[in-house]
């Protein structure tokens, strides 16, 4: 079973820098809970596509070393799923975001996963894995309409979706766990 882990939003809580750099760059503030899309945080503050760079820039470039995993104990839960299939960490990412998510792998005892880099807003369903956790609704429906498993770690802004036999929600990264045991090899 080969897995693709998600990064943004499913192991690393990369949406509190991007409530900080709107707060020191316009000024306001917003909850998670009211992130309906991703398409929200800029229509909402009305943010150019160079500021749009800024941020992600910022978050992964200059600011990793202050990115919270999104669960405790992220680092034994992430091992144990990579010893149920041959696990990768799937994420987009310029170069320079790309080092410093590499240097949060390290600092969360996840340097021995290997990190595949796709291009922004990429599609990942065509990739050669069979299982796919992430947080992005259009990303689960592609991998579920071509008959892979999607596991969709349940986010604000990926509510509403119709589950499945291969479509199907987890609040945590125990859930993936238990779903990929019980299904074994079979997937
Ligand atoms: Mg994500």
């Amino acid at each position: 079973m080969r897995i693709s882990l998600d990064m943004d939003s499913v192991i690393a809580e990369s949406v509190l820098p991007t409530v900080k750099w709107i707060q020191e760059n316009k000024g306001q503030t917003f909850e998670v809970s009211q992130v309906s899309s991703w398409d929200w945080i800029q229509d909402t503050f009305k943010l150019t596509l160079p500021e749009v760079l800024d941020m992600y820039g910022k978050i992964w470039g200059g600011w990793w070393n202050e990115v919270p995993p999104t669960e405790e104990d992220i680092t034994s839960k992430v091992q144990k799923l990579n010893t149920i299939g041959d696990m990768m960490i799937v994420t987009s990412a310029n170069p320079e975001q790309a080092t410093g998510k590499l240097k949060w792998m390290k600092k969360w005892g996840l340097q021995n996963i290997p990190l595949v880099i796709v291009p922004y807003n990429a599609t990942k369903e065509a990739l050669p894995f069979d299982v796919y956790i992430d947080d992005r609704a259009q990303t689960c429906l592609e991998v579920a309409k071509v008959g892979k498993l999607a596991l969709v770690y349940r986010q604000p802004w990926n509510a509403g979706l119709e589950e499945s036999s291969n479509l199907i929600y987890i609040k945590d990264l125990n859930e993936a766990i238990k779903q990929l045991e019980e299904r074994g090899v079979s997937c």
